[in-house]
């Protein structure tokens, strides 16, 4: 076996149906009583039921979260938050209600609590990403891991069906890259993988039937898990080209991951035969390309594909092309080239 290193989670984990009733007690245990609780402006009405929960415990709603995490509105909150003599902080929502969350634990030092609404994971990274203006900055700072997570499925069976397959397939690919990443270790791997049985198993019954709570409940297992691969090991080349396409062309997230993560999957296949052989068995493909593919239409998601040209390129040479083959558009000045170096693919660095 290949030496590794593991780095452990600090974040304490509650999960279950009705777990939000005792984010009181999460909030006593971490020694404070004064708690802020932060969420965007369409899920005032959830942070004013936590509110509620915490009665003497709440001092306050900060309902202002955006995506990507302004800067103007971090500035805003840690206004709130001081006027308010708060010492903790409870984030209920997806990752713009965590990432605000985060901004202001790092300048504050207080602890944070998230009752995570989303699957994208957020809540169990060390990444903050916020933005200035037009410049977002990505960072991974071990100080704004949270110190207690507790998801309750009954808070994510609103999360409309389009939203949710959007935000399952956040957690997929973070799920699929951990198999493969760099610095990959033993537990990430087995996390990965069960995230990925969990959330393609999943995932079709939380489109199919929205208030299937034993679907809603698997995926939200799923997801807990694939934010963990995110939070444990760094992210590779699917990430880096959808966060380049999406922030040059300001592409819908969803159908962006939906289109490019078969593709990625095709590239890397030759040099991560074990990454790719766990993705074929969550899905029974014995293409794991394809079966995300296949899998990706299966959740409503992506309308591209039907845009996109069938271009027979890279193709190993011999058959039929596979579908993430025969859907990769050539880019210009020629058709793209399957590397046969075992390192390349794998491109490194870490995003959200
Ligand atoms: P989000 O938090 O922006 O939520 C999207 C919309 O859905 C919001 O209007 C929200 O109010 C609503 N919503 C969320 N949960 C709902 C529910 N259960 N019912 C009804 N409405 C609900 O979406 P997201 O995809 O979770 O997060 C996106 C942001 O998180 C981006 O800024 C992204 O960069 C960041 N992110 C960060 C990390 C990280 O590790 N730092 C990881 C993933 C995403």
């Amino acid at each position: 076996m290949d030496g590794f290193v593991h780095q452990g989670q600090i974040t304490k984990v509650v999960f279950g149906s009705g777990t939000r009733l005792r984010i009181g007690q999460e909030v006593a245990a971490l020694g404070c009583g004064r708690a802020v609780v932060l969420s965007t402006p369409g899920q005032a009405a959830q942070a004013a039921a936590v509110q509620g929960t915490l009665g003497g415990m709440a001092a306050g709603a900060f309902a202002e979260a955006a995506m990507h995490t302004p800067l103007h509105v971090t500035r805003r909150a840690l206004r709130f938050v001081a006027a308010q003599q708060s010492d903790c902080l409870v984030s209920v929502g997806g990752g713009s209600a965590i990432g605000l969350g985060k901004a202001v634990s790092l300048r504050t030092g207080l602890p944070h609590i998230a009752l995570p609404t989303t699957y994208a994971g957020s809540e169990m990274s060390p990444i903050l990403g916020e933005t200035d203006g037009e410049r977002k900055t990505t960072r991974r700072l071990p100080e704004v891991r949270l110190r207690t997570v507790v998801y309750d499925v009954d808070l994510t069976v609103t999360l409309p069906p389009a939203m949710a397959a959007a935000s399952g397939l956040n957690a997929l690919a973070h799920a699929v890259e951990a198999l493969y990443s760099q610095d990959g270790d033993p537990l990430a791997f087995l996390m990965a993988g069960e995230a990925l049985t969990a959330l393609t198993t999943h995932l079709p019954g939380v489109v199919e039937r929205p208030d299937d709570i034993e679907a809603r409940s698997g995926a939200l297992y799923g997801a807990w898990l694939a934010g963990a691969c995110l939070g444990t090991v760094g992210m590779a080349l699917h990430h880096k080209i959808c966060h380049v396409l999406g922030g040059m062309f300001a592409l819908p997230h969803a159908e962006t991951h939906a289109v490019v993560l078969p593709h990625v999957v095709a590239f890397n296949a030759p040099s991560a035969p074990r990454a790719m052989a766990r993705i074929g068995t969550a899905l029974s493909a014995a293409d794991p390309a394809t079966g995300l593919y296949e899998f990706t239409g299966r959740l409503g998601v992506p309308p591209l594909a039907a845009r996109t040209r069938h271009a027979r390129v890279g193709h190993r040479g011999g058959g039929r092309p596979s579908a993430g083959e025969r859907l990769l558009e050539p880019p210009p000045g020629g058709p793209a080239r399957r590397h046969r170096d075992p390192h390349p693919r794998l491109a490194r660095g870490r995003t959200d």
